[in-house]
């Protein structure tokens, strides 16, 4: 068995940072409204994410880390409206192979929190009564200690710190999707970021891209009455100063389709033409922007890649076209794109 699944998990839970989504995206999924995460050597030693949500019953716990067992699916019919962001049932059979795993979870029926050992195989070897209130508290300690080239990868410092960055902004994606969420990140007992619940995602929007920047984005919104296709931005205004361009679009373009941060090439193809070659020098700039997209469920297949960051749309070109219609109505047609002002 073990080779094969070995292969199997290092698809799913491929980084650090593949971790903490895996993790994050079943708090989420459990109702959670607070996140703290802790990582110790980037990770390496040890991932610690925290949440007040549900809880696990003990007679689910047998189950939890055993590959394709799910409480959120049925069967694939299921699929059509999906709701959850988990459904593979994968992410804690991996993860429980490729380290050493504890859980520790409280329902509202349970009188006391257990705090449980999974060894590699997801079975249970350990249960010990701990305190902690409603929720759970996932632990992996040693990732990847049992694929050494795997590990061997992170002996980069330039690698680690990436991940780190990439978990920054996976999270500030969430802040924006879920705005109530209150969440904490820290690495090596130092605060790396954190957020108190927003009331609404202007505020999120202050908080997470700071104010001045998060001041200069325009909200418009589109809908497709026919197909169920929603489309809402938050774009810079015409006139915008520099900071609310930046180099890269992994940086600063936030996607999300039906609530799931994601890359769609096909919608950053669209945003990227009218910032292209707008700077003096001619470089490509991307815009600091959100936009998130609604689609019915069964229109969206989450199941492209292990990590669910692709997603193709059923009617894409729709969806494309109701993007390009905002942003004519904010900056007019492509051969007059607005002015921006670089000041540095
Ligand atoms: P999936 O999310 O695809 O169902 P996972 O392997 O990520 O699969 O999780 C397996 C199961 O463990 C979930 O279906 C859920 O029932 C339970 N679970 C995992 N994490 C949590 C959590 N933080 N709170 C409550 N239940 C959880
Ligand atoms: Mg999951």
């Amino acid at each position: 068995k073990s080779t094969i699944t070995l292969i199997g998990s290092s698809q799913v839970i491929v980084s650090v940072y593949s971790v903490i989504k895996e993790l994050v995206e079943n708090s989420v999924d459990a109702g959670a409204t607070t996140l703290d995460i802790k990582l110790e050597n980037y990770g390496l030693d040890k991932i610690e994410v925290c949440d007040n949500g549900s809880g696990i019953r003990s007679v689910d716990v047998p189950f939890l880390a055993k590959r394709h067992c799910t409480s959120k699916i049925n069967g694939t019919d299921d699929l059509k409206t999906l709701q959850t962001y988990g459904f593979r049932g994968e992410a804690l059979a991996s993860l429980c192979e490729v380290s050493e795993m504890k859980v520790t979870t409280k329902t509202d029926n349970d009188n006391i929190s257990q705090t449980y050992s999974i060894d590699h195989q997801g079975n249970v070897t350990e249960s010990k009564p701990s305190h902690i209130g409603r929720g759970t508290i996932i632990t992996a300690c040693r990732l990847f200690h049992n694929l050494p080239v795997r590990k061997q990868y992170y002996a980069s410092s330039q690698r680690k710190k990436d991940d780190l960055n990439k978990i920054e902004d996976f999270l500030k994606a969430f802040a924006l999707i879920k705005p109530s969420l209150r969440i904490t990140f820290k690495h090596d007992r130092e605060m790396m970021w954190q957020k108190l619940p927003s009331s609404s995602l202007k505020d999120a929007l202050n908080c997470v891209l700071s104010r001045p920047i998060a001041s200069q984005l325009l909200f418009k919104e589109k809908t497709v009455d026919e197909l169920k296709i929603h489309v809402s931005v938050y774009l810079p205004k015409p006139g915008s100063d520099t900071k609310i361009m930046s180099r890269s679009s992994a940086e600063r373009t936030i996607l999300a389709v039906n609530r799931r941060p994601v890359i769609v090439k096909e919608l950053i193809k669209v945003l990227k033409q009218y910032y292209n070659n707008c700077h003096p020098c001619g470089m490509t700039r991307y815009p600091v922007c959100f936009v998130e997209i609604s689609v019915p469920p069964s229109d969206v297949d989450v199941n492209v890649e292990p990590n669910k960051t692709t997603v193709f749309i059923q009617n894409m070109k729709e969806v494309q076209v109701c993007l390009e219609e905002i942003i004519l109505e904010m900056y007019g047609p492509l051969d007059h794109v607005p002015s921006w002002h670089y000041t540095s």
